[in-house]
């Protein structure tokens, strides 16, 4: 079991609506000596892919990419969920459903950032259904560029964005799978990854 899994099962809060709350050490509060942990073990699982750009997503994303970006020696891009008067130029956009707020976000990158010299690593903290995904890797296509991999902290393996992702040919490397949880017993149960390698 690695550290995260570990962290999610001592802190993780199951809330109803299939909504993991883990804000103690990964999304509010955050716990970079963990980050750094899950920035080498994607190193190591995208050892030899040419990646000089990580993209992410507007809040979350960000601290764990930050972090995960300095084992890979590379800038960080986050895609800002809302117009702002400092965004000019040229930008790429995509719609996306957000999973905890129920709204439609119209996300937005500068493609002063994202170019067709690009080779992207996509991470986020949390894949659901997939829409947060969806929508990065339609603005890293508009771009021109290339993603090269895919960086979840934790999937919930029993919605469907890792099955869809997966089918569409990206290598997605989950660091937890969560296959069940529950809000009455906050029974959260992990997949066992040993068991689905050996
Ligand atoms: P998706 O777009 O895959 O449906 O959902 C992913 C996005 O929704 C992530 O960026 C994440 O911020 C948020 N999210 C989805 N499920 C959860 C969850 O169980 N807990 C938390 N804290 N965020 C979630």
């Amino acid at each position: 079991m690695n550290c995260l899994e570990e962290r999610i099962l001592k802190d993780g809060v199951v809330k109803e609506g299939n909504v993991l709350k883990v804000d103690s050490f990964l999304n509010h509060q955050m716990d970079v000596q963990l980050f750094q942990q899950m920035g080498e073990e994607w190193k190591k699982r995208f050892d030899g892919k040419p990646i000089n750009k990580i993209l992410t997503i507007e809040a979350s994303g960000i601290g764990i990419a930050a972090v995960a970006a300095l084992a890979f020696d590379v800038p960080v891009v986050f895609a800002k969920k809302t117009q702002s008067v400092n965004l000019d130029g040229e930008m790429l956009t995509a719609e996306v459903e957000s999973f905890t707020h129920k709204n439609t976000n119209h996300v937005i990158v500068s493609s002063k950032f994202l170019g067709p010299e690009d080779r992207v690593l996509i991470i986020d903290d949390f894949l659901a259904n997939g829409c947060a995904l969806q929508g990065l890797i339609q603005i890293v296509n508009a771009a021109g560029a290339k993603v090269e991999g895919i960086g979840i902290a934790i999937e919930k393996g029993f919605q469907p964005g890792g099955k869809v992702i997966r089918n569409m040919g990206y290598q997605l490397e989950s660091l937890a799978i969560v296959d069940s949880m529950d809000a009455v017993s906050g029974r959260i149960t992990l997949r066992d990854r040993q068991h689905e390698q050996g």
